[in-house]
């Protein structure tokens, strides 16, 4: 990075400065919402992951949250309840207790899961997330048969946090036409919803139309270092904290991405603080942000749990001079990365690509710049007819994808990367 590129980012990050006043959580003499207690896990022990109060109240919810869209399977997408079991409880251990699921979260059996493993647990010690397909939703019945199918399924009378799922101008649209919001409200009169939002994925003026057209108590945005710039995010939150909506955050390690770096850019992260890892640095840049109320995880293996688990009890803010470490560490990765989150949303391809693969593994040969892993990788998809060159450019895909990539082009482009780096 150059200095003038250098000073470039270090001027957006100073935007983080007068955000930076940690410490100041504490929930003391603040009230308590009606209808609405303060949860904490009855089997805490051990560190314990910072808390941040719900606005000026009482409740009180872990910075770090569960998502329940990447469980353990067992192949072929099917859950391996077990490890998932484990993982709950290693999470309820240290105190994070806050659940996110969605109807389309594993074909629809993470809300199974989450109601088969979660209801071990007395319900005044967790908070559940679900959310309303609003893609799918043809009639104002569709509306009603879900959200009663959400609650048989997640064995609960109540939802502690409910959204609209992956609005965007069109999903807004169509969901006004069904009276969702209208809907949901009532379901929230009447006790069924305890706070109610909205997850997002279009671009920020959008985000701003939503947020002005309704009361909102809360907003799910997809938020991290290179998404900041990239995707808008600083502007989507700054709409949000300008309208008093608490944010939660998705994919703040963008789908894993920001787990595996470059090995250059992990080098100046280490230099700076030798036992954390780019995750921790990606967890720290989104939880250095006041308005963010929590941010979603989705932790498929133990390790990854504990990992995070050390990253978050305490948490600590990043300092000035950290925020310049991750500046210089990651401003190459802002650019040139196809901006694919993992969320299956396009699948299934007809053509039996698996779409969030390909671009993983292209996304982690940009970074990495290993030609031998990207060869092997992209060569063990082809064999199973899943690789980009399956694709047979239909389109399809385009239309569901919540961050509008260009998907067909994109397979076009890799397999023309594929065919140079076999020469
Ligand atoms: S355009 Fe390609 S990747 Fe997308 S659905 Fe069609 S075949 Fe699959
Ligand atoms: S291509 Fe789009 S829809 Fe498909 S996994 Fe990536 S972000 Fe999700």
């Amino acid at each position: 990075m150059d200095r003038r590129e250098f000073l470039k980012h270090a001027a957006t990050l100073a935007l983080f400065a007068p955000l930076a006043r940690f410490g100041a959580f504490a929930a003391e003499d603040v009230p308590a919402i009606p209808g609405l207690t303060d949860k904490k896990s009855e089997i805490a022990e051990g560190p314990q992951v910072a808390r941040r109060p719900y606005k000026n109240t009482a409740l009180t919810v872990p910075l770090l949250g569960m998502g329940m869209m990447r469980l353990p399977t067992k192949g072929r997408g099917i859950i391996d309840y077990e490890a998932a079991r484990k993982l709950v409880e290693r999470a309820m251990r240290a105190g994070i207790n806050y659940f996110d699921t969605a109807w389309f979260y594993h074909k629809g059996e993470s809300e199974n899961c989450v109601g088969e493993l979660l209801s071990k647990y007395p319900r005044e010690s967790y908070y559940l997330a679900d959310k309303m397909p609003c893609r799918v939703l043809e009639t104002e019945a569709d509306v009603d048969r879900i959200f009663k199918e959400q609650l048989r399924k997640c064995k609960v009378e109540y939802f502690d946090f409910y959204l609209m799922h992956a609005l965007n101008a069109r999903t807004w649209k169509k969901s006004q036409e069904l009276h969702v919001y209208e809907y949901l409200k009532k379901q929230q009169a009447a006790g069924k919803i305890r706070l109610l939002g909205f997850s997002f994925h279009d671009n920020y003026q959008v985000l701003r139309e939503i947020a002005n057209a309704k009361e909102w108590d809360f907003c799910q945005i997809q938020l991290n270092y290179i998404d900041w710039k990239a995707y808008h995010s600083k502007e989507q939150y700054e709409i949000l904290t300008r309208r008093g909506i608490p944010a939660v955050l998705m994919e703040p390690l963008k789908g894993g991405r920001l787990a595996k770096i470059r090995p250059e850019a992990e080098a100046i992260l280490r230099k700076a603080r030798p036992n954390d890892t780019p995750a921790a640095w990606a967890f720290r840049f989104a939880g250095s942000l006041p308005n963010v109320l929590v941010m979603l995880s989705g932790m498929t293996r133990m390790e990854h749990m504990e990992e995070n688990i050390k990253t978050f009890s305490p948490f600590e803010p990043l300092t000035e001079q950290e925020r310049l470490v991750l500046a210089e560490a990651f401003g190459k990765d802002a650019v040139d990365a196809v901006p694919c989150t993992t969320c299956e949303y396009c699948l299934p391809c007809p053509a039996t690509v698996n779409i969030p693969r390909v671009f993983k593994i292209y996304n982690g040969y940009k970074s990495s710049g290993d030609k031998e892993q990207f060869k092997k990788d992209l060569g063990a998809l082809d064999a199973e007819d899943h690789g980009a060159k399956a694709c047979v450019s239909c389109g399809l895909c385009l239309k569901k994808c919540p961050q509008k990539i260009p998907i067909p082009t994109w397979m076009g482009t890799i397999v023309r990367e594929q065919t140079l780096a076999q020469k």
